[in-house]
């Protein structure tokens, strides 16, 4: 687990595009945080890191938008979903089970369902600021986490 003050958004975008240097085909990050903490300011830089050339903006109507970068992206917003079946519907384990990456916004509201491995970053206020902690499950992911240099 490493856990960092974020001070301004682009504190922000440096850690999401240093972590977008360190994805392997398969990779899951879960984000979660309140609404304005930054999940998709850090996705935004994450992709941009990925190669991904579109400008990202939450999927919050369609659920997921899909990207073409080095590897695919797979950009998830559930903030609106009704339950975790609804997933499954938009071919939830085919995206988790590909070789693309998966970067989840409001991952707690399925946390039912979430794979075993993956890397968690939770962001929250602090004062001016924002508190940014990763936690990883699994080896692959620990090893990402132990690596960043930030
Ligand atoms: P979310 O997707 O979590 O709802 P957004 O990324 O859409 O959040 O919005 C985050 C807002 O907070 C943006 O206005 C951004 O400029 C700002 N922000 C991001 N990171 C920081 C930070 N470290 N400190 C202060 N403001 C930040
Ligand atoms: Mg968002």
């Amino acid at each position: 687990m490493k856990r960092f003050f974020l001070e301004d958004e682009s504190k922000t975008r440096e850690i999401g595009k240093i972590l977008g240097e360190k994805v392997f085909p398969g990779t899951v990050i879960c984000m979660i945080g309140d609404l304005g903490a930054g999940k998709t300011t850090f996705t935004q830089s994450f992709a941009e890191s990925l190669g991904v050339e579109d400008y990202i903006t939450s999927p919050t109507f369609t659920i997921v938008n899909e990207y073409e970068g080095r590897m695919p992206l797979y950009h998830f917003d559930v903030y609106r979903i009704g339950c975790s079946e609804e997933m499954y519907d938009i071919g939830y384990d085919e995206y988790i089970d590909s070789d693309g990456v998966c970067i989840i916004e409001w991952a707690n509201i399925i946390d039912d369902i979430l794979p075993e491995e993956r890397l968690e970053i939770e962001l929250k206020y602090k004062d001016m600021g924002r508190e940014i902690t990763l936690i990883p499950y699994g080896e692959k992911y620990e090893k990402m986490v132990e690596e960043l240099n930030f």
